[in-house]
């Protein structure tokens, strides 16, 4: 039996920065709302529309390249680029699968720091998973990036330009047999969301505003996904915003979830899964339950019942994440007898649950494999 990490107090950090504390990013026009874009360009000495100008080529044609913006004065470009449009996220590698229906992406950031998004194309939508931080304090034992730890927050820029680089990417039609337009966020690549807040709050409302302020996405198409920091809830809670919330519950009982989602020691199943409900509550948005299903750990017949009895007549449905075993793990998917036995007890309980795909398995882009370790390095 291994000791449970200590959370701290903030429960930000599980675990110690990996390294060094990495510096942020230069400021970027999509850290900025559109008031702050015009007084940041005025600041430069140059007209307040040149901010709307540069508004529409990045979110309203996805163009990430100030060489391609060739309606703005050469001199003006210059300026304007180098210090509204840096460069902040350098692809080292891209694969792809599902006959490039699924591409992961990892970049480089401008510390080295490496992260990976995911984008995944359907019949009539597109998605991408995005990461909010590079690496994760969290610690959660069965994910990769939380054996890691954190390195730092992304900026609310670097959330947003793994999004417009995959929207680029799917307006080209690269994407067989998807529509053309990125339709869903999730963040459910690197990191811990809600320990990101303020950056992830603000790379929601670029993602939603209207174009040419934003991407305009709909709120509903963006799912924030948590391990359940409850203040955070709370907050967002209060935001007014109408996203999916995805709450990683991965057991209905505190003894284990304290182990297998260390902030459980903090805030408890219970009081997580209230605070799930006055979101839902607030937002008419059904909340998803993330299960991940572990051979022999939280999948026995009686947890899939006391997880019916807590979610029975609540506005939720579990999303159901077969495990992808990390390198080195003791722990291993539930077969799929076990899981389907999962299954039918949910739904006997009335409690609508679906099992979520495995994309990306064979190039290491689904669930918990994003750690980056060692890739393109
Ligand atoms: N920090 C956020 C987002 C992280 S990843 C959160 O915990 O919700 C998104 C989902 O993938 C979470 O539910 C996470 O618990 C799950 N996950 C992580 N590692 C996994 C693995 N190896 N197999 C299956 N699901 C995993």
């Amino acid at each position: 039996m291994t000791a449970l990490p200590i959370i701290d107090s903030s429960a930000s950090q599980a675990n110690p920065p990996a390294r060094r504390r990495a510096a942020m990013p230069p400021r970027h026009l999509a850290d900025l709302d559109p008031a702050e874009r015009r007084a940041a360009v005025a600041d430069l000495g140059e007209r307040e529309f040149r901010a709307g100008q540069l508004s529409t080529h990045y979110f309203g044609r996805l163009v990430r390249d100030p060489a391609a913006m060739t309606d703005l004065p050469a001199a003006t470009r210059a300026r304007l680029a180098e210090s509204m449009l840096p460069s902040l996220l350098t692809p080292v590698r891209e694969l792809t699968c599902d006959d490039g229906a699924t591409r992961k992406t990892l970049w480089r950031l401008h510390d080295g720091s490496l992260v990976e998004s995911v984008l995944m194309g359907y019949p009539d939508r597109v998605t991408v998973c995005v990461s909010s931080q590079a690496g994760c304090g969290m610690a959660c034992p069965f994910c990769a990036t939380g054996q890691a730890g954190l390195t730092r927050n992304l900026s609310t820029a670097e959330i947003v330009d793994q999004v417009v680089s995959f929207a680029a990417i799917a307006a080209s039609g690269a994407i067989p047999g998807s529509p053309a337009r990125l339709s869903h966020v999730v963040f459910m690549g690197m990191g811990e969301p809600l320990a990101n807040y303020p950056r992830v709050i603000n790379a929601v409302r670029r993602l939603t505003d209207p174009a040419p302020d934003g991407l305009g996405l709909s709120q509903r198409h963006i799912t924030v996904s948590t391990v359940g920091l409850v203040p955070a809830i709370r907050r967002l809670t209060a935001e007014g915003l109408s996203v999916t919330l995805a709450l990683s519950l991965h057991a209905p009982d505190d003894e284990l979830r304290d182990e297998l989602v260390p902030v459980n020691q903090r805030w408890k199943v219970a009081e997580v899964l209230d605070t799930a409900w006055a979101y839902a509550e607030q937002t008419g948005r059904r909340v998803s339950i993330e299960y991940a299903m572990i051979r022999d750990v939280n999948d026995q017949p009686w947890r899939a019942d006391l997880l019916g009895e807590l979610l029975s007549g609540r506005l939720a449905h579990v999303n159901l994440i077969p495990l992808n075993p990390t390198p080195g793990s003791r722990w291993d998917a539930s077969p799929k007898p076990v899981e389907r036995e999962f299954v039918r007890r949910l739904r006997a309980a009335g409690v609508p649950t679906t099992v979520r795909d495995t994309r990306g398995r064979e190039i290491d882009g689904a669930c918990g494999q994003l750690a980056a370790s060692g890739v393109g390095q």
